[in-house]
């Protein structure tokens, strides 16, 4: 299923130039009917599923199917975001509801470590290993 607007939530971002999900989409496949104030998918079949409006639209107005990798088929997400944290809201098939929280950051909103605290020495650019290992595997295996 691609992303969907639900109609009865979607307020078409009143206070913004450009409605949230424009903006985010990668596709350009957000449009906002300004009679009805209403957002829409112009082009279901061209969504791939990124997730990015849905998590971006601020009155969690868009629903989409979740993967099934996480959930089960059939099933449709919602996600609320916070400064640290998303709660995703899944409804099932049977209608039933099941809420599951993530932390999102390592870091303070507004703030980033690039490095991860891992700190990399110009000398290492040419090494084989991926950035920050060894020291971030936990094991000294790379080491012998
Ligand atoms: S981001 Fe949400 S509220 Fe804003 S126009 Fe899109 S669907 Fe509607
Ligand atoms: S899920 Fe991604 S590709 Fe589909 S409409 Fe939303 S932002 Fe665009």
């Amino acid at each position: 299923m691609p992303s969907y607007v639900i109609p009865e939530k979607c307020d078409g971002c009143k206070a913004l130039d450009k409605t949230a999900c424009q903006y985010i989409c990668p596709n350009d496949l957000m449009v906002l009917n300004k009679e009805q104030m209403k957002a829409y998918n112009q082009a279901p079949e061209m969504c791939w599923e990124c997730y990015s409006c849905v998590k971006i639209c601020p009155v969690q107005a868009i629903e989409v199917r979740g993967y099934a990798d996480f959930i089960p088929m059939g099933a449709a997400v919602t996600p609320m975001r916070s400064s640290d944290s998303i709660m995703w809201t899944v409804k099932f098939r049977n209608g039933s509801l099941k809420r599951f929280k993530f932390p999102i950051r390592t870091t303070d909103e507004g703030s980033a470590v690039p490095d991860g605290g891992f700190n990399t020495k110009t000398e290492e650019l040419k090494d084989p290993h991926l950035f920050t290992e060894p020291d971030s595997i936990g094991t000294d295996l790379f080491t012998k």
